[in-house]
């Protein structure tokens, strides 16, 4: 497996062309190991899927294989003490070797699987998660589904939901020597966003999360100094916490620029939250086989990013992160744990073994 891992990090899967040469490695290495693959293609990005066992229950394991950008040394994985070093070591390239070993593990006594068992593995969560999403458009969706990113073996049972909005404060021009005959769209827009703050959607809460959060990521306007800026464009992301309701946040945020005349309110992305609850069969029976490995009990947690467990949270099925332990992830030294990698595999064949 951690030879697996290693191929895996070698291959510079920071591109669409890296990352389904890595794709194509996965389906090598199950093939060789006498299992069907079936290999789906979107937009020239490539998913793999894989069945095991039969029955009405189905639990996915997903995997991405597409990295973010490194630079060329982090694609040559090195060992030190329990740690392997590599861009996408921890996410994720260590949860899709698992995955995989735990698969082919179980591949060779189907009749002993409590369930049917289906591994996905994608080429571009890093990018936006179009091909775990057409996966799930395609049908391919189970009752309970595991993203194997990394997760120090915590259980990531939920994620904040995303609301993406643009809005254009409109102010009148005039001579910058002469400010009171204009009305300056800058300090329109510092007075939504010191209104925007006082709303009361930012105040909620759940058991996993303080509050939601609310970046200020864009801000245009002004070209010159004397002239009053007639308008201003500011953009905001805006993460919900799990359970509050995405349509009464978006008819808060219109109403709030209706108070500013003229203004226009875009919402450019959103995406609903995670909210698999604790209270769930499958949660508990991964936080009893974790906590028997790591001899104590399991730690479930919300995450503040989304990742592809969201397409699959839609469609009503349980979606967790869950994988091994690791750092960095995104940075320079990124590196993941070799023992838990280990341990993970065991978690995912203990879960659904007889
Ligand atoms: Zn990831």
């Amino acid at each position: 497996m951690i030879a697996l891992l290693k191929d895996l990090v070698r291959i510079k899967s920071d591109t669409l062309e890296g990352a389904n040469s890595a794709l194509l490695l996965c389906e090598r290495w199950l093939e060789q190991r006498g299992i069907a693959t079936t290999i789906l293609k979107h937009e020239e990005k490539l998913m793999l899927v894989a069945t095991i066992g039969d029955g009405d229950a189905c639990m996915i394991w997903n995997g991405h294989v597409d990295v973010v950008p490194g630079n060329s040394e982090q694609f040559e994985p090195f060992i030190e003490g329990d740690f392997l070093y590599g861009r996408g070591a921890a996410d994720m390239k260590a949860g899709v070797a698992a995955m995989m070993q735990a698969f082919y593990e179980l591949s060779k006594e189907p009749e002993n699987l409590t369930k049917k068992i289906q591994l996905h593995i994608v080429t571009d969560e890093e990018t936006g998660g179009e091909t775990s999403k057409f996966l799930v458009d395609q049908g391919y969706t189970g009752d309970f589904v595991i993203c194997g990113e990394p997760t120090h073996l915590q259980i990531g049972l939920q994620a904040k939901g995303i609301i993406q909005f643009d809005v254009k404060l409109k102010g009148k021009s005039s001579h910058g020597s002469r400010p009171w005959e204009g009305n300056n769209a800058i300090e329109q827009a510092f007075l939504f966003d010191q209104q925007l703050r006082t709303l009361s959607f930012l105040t909620a809460s759940n058991e996993f999360y303080d509050y939601p959060s609310l970046n200020l990521a864009k801000i245009q306007a002004g070209e010159r100094y004397n002239i009053v800026p007639d308008e201003c464009k500011v953009g905001y992301d805006l993460r919900f916490v799990p359970g509050q309701d995405m349509q009464s946040i978006i008819a808060d945020l219109q109403s709030l620029s209706e108070e500013f005349p003229n203004s226009e309110i875009h919402i450019s992305t959103t995406a609903p939250a995670v909210t698999t609850e604790a209270i769930n069969p499958y949660i508990e029976r991964i936080a009893q086989v974790t906590s028997q490995f790591i001899g104590k009990p399991a730690v479930l947690f919300g995450q503040h990013g989304a990742a592809d467990a969201r397409f699959y949270a839609e469609t009503g099925a349980g979606a967790i992160e869950f994988g091994p332990s690791g750092g960095d992830w995104h940075g320079e030294k990124e590196y993941v744990s070799i023992s838990s990698t280990e341990a993970y595999k065991n978690i995912l064949v203990s879960l659904v073994k007889k």
